[in-house]
């Protein structure tokens, strides 16, 4: 963060004032954790929303509050009973002082492609809940529809997510290093009403990949970069699809 960023930091108390200071300039901030590292792009004007106050940070699945942490979400008993994809995802973002401020909004809305929640929101059809200012009230995105139209939103506001149905879940990730680093590759499973294995790839590509077992994404569409090629990210694919089709039979 640059140290001599000072915005004016306003703290609305409504949702609608909030979306109001919106649309005059102003940056969301959820928890803050991508103010704290220069790794994430976040360009934050010279004026901020705190929507601490402004938000639910409540959690009743499958709608969770777009103020609801990180850290509260791995540990919800509902989401671990009916979302496990999810809950394990949080658990295994970043490290536990950023999981205690981060919060589903912020993470929704900041569109990393690496986020290790996007496959677990994407393989369980989730919906984001936004308001645009634009239309009066409460607008409804599939996660993998909003992600592909965000930036063309204009300025909004995320104040929750319907997770959808309950399905038996599992995640895996690989990443680059031990201990906390930002994944290489992520796998995510459900298994639907039919009993059919669905499953969604993350951090691999710049969006989501759904596909089902034995139709793995090929390298074609797969990051190639400095991190690692498309090839090896195709085999990491392969190792964590087996782990969660075997985590769910
Ligand atoms: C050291 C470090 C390690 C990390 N490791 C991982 C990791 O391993 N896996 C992983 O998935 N992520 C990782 N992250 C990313 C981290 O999870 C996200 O930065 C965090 O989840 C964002 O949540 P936040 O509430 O802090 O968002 P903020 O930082 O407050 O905001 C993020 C973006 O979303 C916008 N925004 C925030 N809330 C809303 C809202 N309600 N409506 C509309 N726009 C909003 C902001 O303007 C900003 O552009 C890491 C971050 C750090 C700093």
């Amino acid at each position: 963060m640059n140290p001599s960023w000072s915005p004016a930091w306003h703290a609305p108390r409504s949702r609608a004032e909030a979306v109001e200071l919106l649309r005059h300039g102003a940056t969301p901030v959820g928890g803050g954790a991508a103010l704290l590292s220069r790794a994430f792009p976040h360009s934050a004007g010279s004026a901020v929303v705190d929507l601490r106050a402004a938000v639910d940070a409540g959690s009743t699945p499958p709608v969770v509050g777009a103020g609801a942490t990180i850290a509260s979400l791995a540990a919800d008993p509902a989401l671990l009973a009916g979302w496990p994809a999810v809950a394990q995802a949080a658990g295994l973002t970043a490290n536990p002082g950023i999981r205690r401020i981060a919060t589903i909004g912020g993470t929704v809305a900041g569109r990393i492609p690496t986020a290790d929640l996007a496959a677990p929101l994407a393989v369980h059809a989730a919906v984001v809940l936004l308001e645009t200012g634009v239309r009066p009230g409460p607008a409804r995105l599939p996660y993998l529809e909003y992600l592909a139209q965000a930036a063309t939103l204009g300025p909004h506001l995320v104040t929750g997510l319907d997770l959808g149905a309950p399905a038996r879940g599992a995640y895996r990730r690989i990443a680059g290093r031990h201990g906390p680093a930002p994944a290489l590759a992520t796998v995510a499973g459900v298994i639907d009403r039919e009993g059919r294995v669905l499953l969604c790839a993350g951090a691999c590509a710049p969006m989501p990949l759904l596909f089902t077992p034995g139709e793995l994404p090929g390298p074609d569409q797969l990051l190639d970069d400095d991190r690692a090629s498309a090839l090896y990210r195709s085999r990491l694919l392969s190792v964590l699809a087996d782990e969660v089709v075997e985590a769910l039979s």
